[in-house]
């Protein structure tokens, strides 16, 4: 495919790609250089009304193809991904603005592996018996998939995420109708053509393009999409819970987060320095697994600090083609101005900025939405810095006397998806782990990742998991049979 200064993405359904029928567009921006590079659908009630009819027909016999066989197309797709990883790992970087790099060492790869994982994992997916001893009866349960289902992911990690949604729902023997993000439409729109090549039916996958509030509202509210898989904020989060809880869909909900990054003094100073630097600002902070507030034990703070700060120092934003860019782009001129505007509130929230916190101008690009890697010394964790998820490249520091000052900092906040704890000692490790309130704690690493583990949050960042069997439950209804004999 070839990617212009003028490329119309459109719709992928049943098998093939059209151009919306309300004949709406919408610009897509290139966050590198500000510049509009192309135009996607705005996808409205009649497009998703088409699709989901697609779908309907392909479920019959996609819902029986065996598994086997769906294995083998989840594999070939994994393949095509990986035979395309320098295209995708480009067209990812200028629709997001992270750099090349970035996208071709982790995005890209990780939705290979997704389908790769999904491929697998629906061969090894049983269900269970249940004998009810001295009743003479059996009880077995089928695992059906849903029947239409909708993913609708994010602009963070574009391809990663919608992937990490799309292969499991069809693995399990879904249609799906997708939305990635507006913002980052490109590399799910080159998915069609990889789906296509990898000999997946017409109808069983039909990616959607357009606004939230247009496209994304259709897919809630069609009565025959039965379930809703979605990764985005929290506010969004809420708007799909109250629309789609009265019609009885299945929700699982990946929200936003503000996660700790906690710092004993016994820790591993320096493996603990070199991710503590990537887990701030990695995708530019764009991630919503960051560690956006580091809490430092008192005796190492000075020295964690000037650590810290000179480490942050060292990091170039760059144009994302640079071989050089630490950080490239933010996502949009908007979400730029968002986390400007966090920056502006530090000092009266009590913040020192430490280091950063202007708008960088790469020569050339002087529209692109770049940011400094900003660090913000803080005196309180009640302070909006820490307590507002601001999804950027901005971390707060802050020390900390004991583990149960710690442990009510961790806490006091309304989010709860991931910590980061450091540490050497094994019984801190347990007692921390425990109480922590978030649904995955790293424990001397940050986002590695084991596709099989339950992934999602607690409190405000989430309902359900993602990940290994729990998505391959999400995308089937149980059935019990009980049979007397
Ligand atoms: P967002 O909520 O604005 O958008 C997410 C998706 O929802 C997009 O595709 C958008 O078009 C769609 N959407 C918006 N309004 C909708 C509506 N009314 N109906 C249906 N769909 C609608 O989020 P974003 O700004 O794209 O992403 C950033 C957020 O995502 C952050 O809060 C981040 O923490 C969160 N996130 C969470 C996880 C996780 O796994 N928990 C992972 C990545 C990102």
């Amino acid at each position: 495919m070839d990617i212009n200064d003028n490329t119309i993405i459109q719709n992928y359904s049943n098998g093939v790609y059209k151009d919306p029928a309300s004949g709406n567009w919408i610009d897509n921006y290139e966050p590198a250089s500000g510049a509009i590079y192309g135009k996607i659908p705005n996808s409205n009630a009649q497009d998703i009304q088409e699709a989901v009819a697609f779908a309907k027909t392909a479920f019959t016999s996609w819902s029986t193809t065996t598994i086997d066989e769906r294995s083998r197309i989840l594999l070939k797709i994994a393949d095509g991904i990986e035979n395309r990883l320098q295209e995708l790992a480009e067209a990812e970087s200028r629709d997001n603005g992270k750099p090349v790099s970035l996208a071709k060492s982790v995005d890209i790869p990780r939705a290979a592996s997704n389908f790769r994982f999904f491929g697998h994992a629906i061969t090894q997916f049983a269900s269970e018996s249940h004998e009810s001893v001295g009743l003479q009866a059996i009880n077995f349960t089928l695992r059906k998939p849903i029947g239409v289902v909708g993913c609708i992911s994010p602009w963070n990690l574009p391809l990663y995420l919608f992937t990490w949604k799309i292969a499991p729902a069809i693995a399990a023997g879904n249609c799906v109708i997708a939305k990635p993000s507006e913002v980052t439409p490109m590399t799910a729109f080159l998915l069609g053509e990889i789906c296509t090549e990898a000999g997946l039916p017409p109808g069983v996958l039909n990616i959607m393009q357009g606004l939230g509030t247009t496209t994304g509202q259709a897919i809630l509210e069609h009565p025959d999409i039965k379930a809703i898989s979605f990764t985005g904020g929290t506010k969004t989060g809420e708007h799909i819970a109250r629309t789609c809880a009265p019609k009885f869909k299945k929700l699982s909900l990946e929200l936003g987060g503000k996660n700790p990054n906690i710092i004993f003094a016994d820790c591993d100073y320096d493996r603990m320095l070199d991710t503590t630097v990537r887990s701030s600002f990695a995708n530019q902070g764009q991630i919503c697994l960051c560690g956006s507030r580091i809490f430092v034990e008192r005796p190492l703070y000075e020295k964690f600090k000037k650590d810290f700060v000179a480490r942050v120092k060292e990091l170039i934003v760059a144009h994302p083609a640079s071989a050089k860019a630490n950080l490239g782009a933010l996502v949009s001129k908007s979400h730029l101005e968002k986390v400007q505007s966090y920056i502006a509130q530090a000092p009266g929230e009590g913040g020192t900025i430490l280091y950063g916190g202007n708008q960088v101008i790469v020569e050339g690009y002087e529209n692109g939405y770049y940011l400094e890697p900003t660090v913000i010394e803080v005196q309180s964790n009640r302070c909006k810095l820490n307590q507002e998820e601001i999804f950027g490249p901005v971390v707060t520091i802050m020390p900390f006397d004991t583990e149960e000052d710690v442990l009510g900092y961790a806490n006091d906040v309304t989010y709860g998806l991931s910590a980061t704890l450091w540490t050497k000692d094994l019984n801190r490790t347990m007692r921390m782990s425990n109480a922590i309130q978030a649904g995955i704690v790293w424990v001397n690493t940050w986002m590695m990742r084991d596709l099989r583990t339950p992934f999602g949050g607690v409190k405000a960042s989430g309902v359900g998991r993602e990940g290994g069997f729990e998505a391959l439950r999400f995308f089937t209804e149980a059935k019990n049979v009980c049979i007397k004999y």
